[in-house]
Parts: C-alpha cells; sequence; structure tokens
C-alpha cells in the first residue's frame, strides 16, 4: 500500500494547531484546542447541562446542553479533520441515519441497498409506513440498477462495504450518476472508517458513522456522527439533533475519543488479522465461501483498490445450514458469541438469527476481528468449525 499523503487542512469549530498532517496523526493530534500552557492536554468530558452565558466568538457556542458540548467539538473536530468535512455528533448511529433522512421532504423518494444496516433498513420500513418518504431498494453494488433508480428519486443512501454482506458499492460511479440525476448521496461508511474510506473525496455529500463500532472501538459506548462540508447540510442535520434531542452524552463523547485516538493502531493490527483468519477459513473443510474485501474478485476487487486503503475487519463465512453456523458459535472459548462489532474483542454471530436478516443465508457466521493475537484467534475458531462441521 503507498504511504498516506498529507491532506489539506480543514476547518475545525475552534481554533488550534493545523498543518498537512497525515490520519495517523491527525488521530492523536486534532481536537486538543490551542497549545496553551496551564490548559489540559485532553478536552475532559464536560458533565454540564448550563454553561454561563458569554461571546460565542471567545466561549464557543454552549449555553444549554443540547445546542453544544466542548466534548463533542473536541470529538467532532477528530472525525471532522480525518474525513475532510466538518462533522456533528449523535446519540447513536441510527439517530445520525435518521438525521440524515430527515433532510429528505416528506413525500420523497430514498434509494438504499437491499442489504443495508438491518436498522437503517427497519428505520425506511417505518418511514415508508407512514408515507413520510417512498423508499426503493437495490442491490448497491449494480451500479446500473441503482442509477435507473434514482431517476426523480431525493436521496441515494449507500453503505460500502455492506453489513454483513460486504458488497461494494462503486463510489465515483455512483455520486457522479446521482448527481447528474439531482439526487444527493449519503454513505454509511461505518465498516471502513476514515481511515480506510473517505466518502467526501469521491464527492458524497454525506458520511455517515456509527462511532459504536471501530470508532470508540471498545464495546462500552453508543454513538454516532454525519459528516458533511455543505453548510446548508450541515444546518439541517446539526438541527435535527436539536430538535430531536438525540444527543450524545458528554461522557460517551470523551469515551469515543479517547478510542478515535488508538484507532490507527487497532485497525491495522484487526484487519492484518481478519486477512489471515479470511485465508485460512477459505481452506477450511466445511466452510462454503468468505466474504471479505481482500479476498474480492473482478469488478469489486477494482472498486476495492480504487476506493479503500484497507480490508477492514469483518469476515464473513458460510457454513452449511443454521444448526451449523449455531454449533459453532457455541464451541468458540476465546471469541465472545456476541451481534455488534469494531472492538478491540473479537465477537461471531449467526447473522440471520437478526429479525429484518431473513435474506442474508442461513449458515452465515460474521465475525468481527479484534486485536488479540491472531494464532489463539485461529486455533479457536478451526475448532469451533471443526466441532460444529462434525455434527450434533
Ligand atoms: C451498527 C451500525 C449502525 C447503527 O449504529 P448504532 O450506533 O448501533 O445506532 C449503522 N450502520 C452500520 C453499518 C452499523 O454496523
Amino acid at each position: 500500500m503507498e504511504p498516506e499523503p498529507a491532506r489539506p487542512p480543514s476547518a475545525g469549530l475552534t481554533a488550534g494547531p493545523r498543518a498537512d498532517r497525515r490520519p495517523a496523526t491527525v488521530a492523536i493530534a486534532a481536537g486538543r484546542g490551542p497549545h496553551q500552557p496551564g490548559t489540559p492536554l485532553n478536552v475532559p468530558p464536560v458533565l454540564a447541562s448550563v454553561t454561563r452565558i458569554g461571546d460565542p466568538a471567545v466561549h464557543g457556542p454552549y449555553e444549554y446542553g443540547r445546542d453544544g458540548n466542548p466534548t463533542w467539538t473536541a470529538l467532532e473536530e477528530v472525525l471532522g479533520e480525518l474525513e475532510g468535512g466538518t462533522a456533528v455528533t449523535f446519540a447513536s448511529g441510527i439517530a445520525a441515519i435518521a438525521a440524515v433522512l430527515a433532510t429528505v421532504q416528506v413525500g420523497g423518494t430514498v434509494v438504499a441497498p437491499d442489504d443495508a444496516y438491518t436498522g437503517a433498513r427497519a428505520l425506511l420500513e417505518d418511514l415508508a409506513a407512514r408515507r413520510v418518504l417512498r423508499q426503493v431498494l437495490v442491490d448497491i453494488a449494480d451500479t446500473e440498477a441503482v442509477l435507473t433508480a434514482c431517476q426523480g428519486a431525493d436521496l441515494l443512501w449507500v453503505e460500502t462495504p455492506t453489513n454483513p454482506l460486504l458488497a461494494i458499492a462503486d463510489l465515483d460511479a455512483l455520486v457522479a450518476g446521482a448527481h447528474a440525476a439531482g439526487v444527493r448521496v449519503a454513505v454509511d461508511s461505518t465498516f471502513a472508517t476514515p481511515l480506510n474510506q473517505r466518502p467526501l473525496a469521491h464527492g458524497a455529500d454525506l458520511v455517515v458513522h456509527s462511532a459504536t463500532k471501530l470508532i470508540a472501538g471498545h464495546s462500552d459506548v453508543l454513538l454516532g456522527a454525519v459528516v458533511a462540508t455543505d453548510p446548508d447540510l450541515l444546518a439541517a442535520v446539526t438541527r435535527r439533533r436539536l430538535l430531536d434531542g438525540a444527543v450524545p452524552g458528554p461522557f460517551e463523547a470523551w469515551l469515543a475519543l479517547r478510542g478515535l485516538r488508538t484507532l490507527p493502531l487497532r485497525l491495522d493490527r484487526a484487519q492484518a488479522n481478519a486477512g489471515v483468519l479470511a485465508d485460512r477459513l477459505a481452506e477450511l473443510p466445511g466452510v462454503g465461501g468468505v466474504r471479505y474485501p481482500g479476498r474480492a474478485t473482478g469488478q469489486a476487487a477494482a472498486r476495492v483498490a480504487a476506493q479503500m486503503r484497507g480490508h477492514g475487519t469483518i469476515v464473513s463465512f458460510d457454513l452449511a445450514d443454521a444448526p451449523t453456523a449455531d454449533r459453532a458459535c457455541a464451541a468458540v472459548r476465546l471469541i465472545a458469541h456476541a451481534t455488534s462489532l469494531g472492538g478491540v474483542e473479537t465477537t461471531m454471530e449467526r447473522r440471520n438469527r437478526q429479525p429484518g436478516e431473513e435474506a442474508v443465508p442461513a449458515g452465515l457466521v460474521r465475525v468481527s476481528v479484534g486485536c488479540e493475537d491472531v494464532e489463539d484467534l485461529w486455533d479457536d475458531l478451526r475448532s469451533a468449525v471443526a466441532t460444529a462441521v462434525g455434527g450434533p
């Protein structure tokens, strides 16, 4: 992989040192305020619902805790600089998604992946059932079908890679085609993180993260973010946060920022582990297929090379059927049998057991690879699969 080029500085909410820094440095150095003797190096969790009224230009936009909080600002500066935009944090990833969907006028049409994150699909379903929006579900990897569906639509919702099937959308082609049709583009980039994929650089209008996952990284916090550059869109999502009250707690923001400081290290380790496990799983008797961006072929491989810097930490593999996959999940000893993803600890789950995931193959196991020693992970996974394949 080529060395990451330095990035142009982006506008932050508060004054701070800005330079052409690389992402691994930004994750550590941004969001600390000006270098001023006597101030804490880390912005602390500011547990205040009320702040004394001051000059916003001097003291920041803080008055009431639903409008703003210095700990949010610190986290937003780091995320914004990493993505190349301005970030707005939310109580959860799904709250961030809801704020983006609310930028569409009532009666508008959203085109979305038929294999998008199950919570995003449930939310779209609910909005469609209440006639707030129309939804058109598509295979996001099929660019032609997506762009046909975009005619007359208002928002293209992209997720890439998708959860849990790891389909890869063609960001450049989708953005160009959607914009030509006057359709705004939002990308759920949770699986990639800002270190592996920067949708704004491909022309996307909005990026969404469930920071609950890799960004916070320790399975102990729920938090979401929207990143954009257009001031009107930023104002719209910020207003949504204020009106709907989907605000992150200051302590959660502090935990997420603390996690984000080590994202480059965690991601390097976890995706190296994921690559090893994906390759070994593919050779394992009883495993039908392995989905991992690093093992993509053909068109998907070309897209991965064009838009991703690393292959991520999620590996999905197929076992024969639901009972076999359930036995594998019950047999792991080091890996946790648990939902969610992106923590330092490896977890796995038979995904089709979740409501709304009926389209996922019954025997598909999604592994969120963490930072343990890869040989210990492999010992556990190999023996669990062998136990499961051996029969009840
Ligand atoms: C988990 C997840 C979300 C939802 O985020 P929450 O923080 O759980 O609300 C959205 N998109 C993707 C891809 C996810 O994996």
